[in-house]
């Protein structure tokens, strides 16, 4: 008995050393999932000279054995066979996607509480970063990230979130972990201006604003104009004109670049990065430039059908970018020039902390689930900021007719790489690496120079259209 298990057990190993062939699925990460779309993507590789098939339909294998496929999914249960066959051998894989069918909301309006009638209530932001909304909601736009210790005074609550006063005809709200508990004040203190100065240095022009205390700010860029409103404060001698909310009109005659502000102690500091003198020959000679390598260390970023990692791609990017630029006279700074994991807020500081004027992330695009890599492909730059859109059409139109890329165009999206105004921030979606013809660009070390010298162009035509 025990003879024919070892038997047993030993022709199981064997069969299974020798018959089995590789099938490695790298998307879906699991073998069961819900996705609720129409359609599902699954990709990964197979053995050298192996039929592959799903649910028995024959399945293109691209180079290195990698297939990319679209199934359709019904409602409920979807069963998914991945058969790999190779010389008479043959192995599957089961996958199971589940489609829910859409259900009703049950989406609530919250109702808004508000302050006591003949008080106020005070309180201050108890973080760094401490975001202050448009509407009480998580999704909604980002008006201004705070530092800790800002004075606010509240009208009441809805939800989580609280809604700030005296600010006009603008809706400001604040989620209720950013801020101290709220107290009923009778009587309201309001932050006061005593000062105002100018000075100038190297990189930029500042303006600093003398308060008793920190309060909340907005700077909103329109054409070659900037308004900045410090909210609820009066002045020193009480001037009732400008009371409650201090707006400063700042006009330019030359296009904006990064501006910024910030608080040192009670005192809040604008300030704008100067337009300097212009070399025709040698346009970025001296430009300070900021070249992000998307992603890094654990955090891979998007994996290929290989497993080739989205973080490897854009650091090889990055590095020919920078030695594009030094070539070209700029002054580089980078994120990571290996593969090691680096903060979102970390990567943001260090471009703010070297003054540079641009910030260029590189990144490879994806997909969300329920999507088509055969459709969804080609080139995109994303800019939040007015004062990067310029730069993502220069970018972007030269992407696409240098590479011969698909036209994605330019988005406004807010990503943590391209949503401050300082520098001038755009973040390169350089190409899909889902799909199967992008993915061997993606990965080819001529695609990638090629990628890196159209960004220097782009760079060097954007200086010039400064002037
Ligand atoms: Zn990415």
């Amino acid at each position: 008995m025990l003879r024919n298990i070892i038997f047993y057990y030993l022709l199981f190993i064997q069969f299974f050393s020798i018959a089995q062939a590789k099938i490695d699925i790298v998307y879906p990460a699991q073998k069961s999932v819900t996705i609720n779309a129409p359609s599902a993507f699954i990709f990964g590789n197979t053995d050298e000279n192996s039929q592959f098939y799903i649910n028995s339909n024959p399945v293109k294998l691209w180079n290195n054995n990698f297939f990319v496929y679209v199934v359709p999914l019904n409602y409920g249960k979807n069963i998914i066979n991945l058969t790999s066959k190779k010389s008479g051998k043959e192995e599957t894989v089961i996958y199971t996607i589940n489609r829910n069918r859409p259900s009703k909301g049950t989406w609530q309006q919250q109702s808004f509480t508000p302050k006591p009638a003949d008080s106020v209530l005070y309180s201050k932001t108890i973080k760094e970063n401490a975001t202050v909304r448009e509407k009480p909601a998580t999704a909604s736009n980002r008006v201004v990230d705070l530092p800790e210790n800002v004075i606010l005074y509240l009208d009441g609550k809805q939800g989580d979130y609280y809604k700030i006063s005296e600010t006009g005809n603008s809706e400001f709200w604040i989620h209720k972990t950013n801020i101290s508990s709220p107290v009923n004040v009778q009587k309201e203190i309001k932050p006061k201006l005593k000062n105002i100065k100018q000075y100038s240095d190297n990189d930029y022009d500042y303006t600093k604003f003398y308060l008793s205390h920190p309060v909340l700010y907005t700077i909103k860029q329109s054409g070659k104009s900037i308004k900045l409103t410090l909210y609820g404060i009066e002045t020193e001698n009480n001037d009732k004109t400008i009371s409650p909310n201090y707006e400063f009109t700042f006009n330019y005659n030359t296009p904006i670049l990064g501006f910024d502000g910030y608080y040192q102690d009670n005192n809040f500091i604008f300030r704008r990065a100067k337009v300097k003198e212009i070399n025709n020959k040698c346009p970025l000679k001296d430009i300070k430039i900021f070249v992000d390598a998307g992603h890094g260390g654990i955090e891979k970023g998007a994996v290929g059908p290989t497993r080739v990692n989205e973080k490897d791609i854009n650091l090889k990017i990055s590095k020919n970018l920078t030695e594009e630029l030094q070539n070209a006279g700029a002054q580089v700074y980078t994120s990571r020039l290996e593969d090691k994991k680096v903060t979102l807020s970390d990567r943001v500081k260090s471009a703010k902390d070297k003054n540079t004027l641009i910030s260029i992330s590189i990144h490879c695009n994806s997909l969300p689930a329920g999507k088509d890599p055969y459709i969804s492909h080609g080139t995109e730059v994303h800019y939040y900021n007015e004062n990067a859109k310029t730069l993502a059409e220069i970018i972007q139109k030269n992407l696409v007719k240098d590479l011969n890329l698909k036209d994605n165009g330019i988005h406004k999206s807010s990503f943590a790489l391209n949503r401050s105004t300082n520098p001038v921030s755009v973040l390169v979606e350089t190409a899909y690496i889902i799909n199967p013809e992008e993915y061997i660009l993606l990965q080819n070390d001529n695609f990638q120079k090629n990628i890196a010298k159209s960004i220097k162009k782009s760079l060097e035509q954007y200086i010039l259209s400064i002037k």
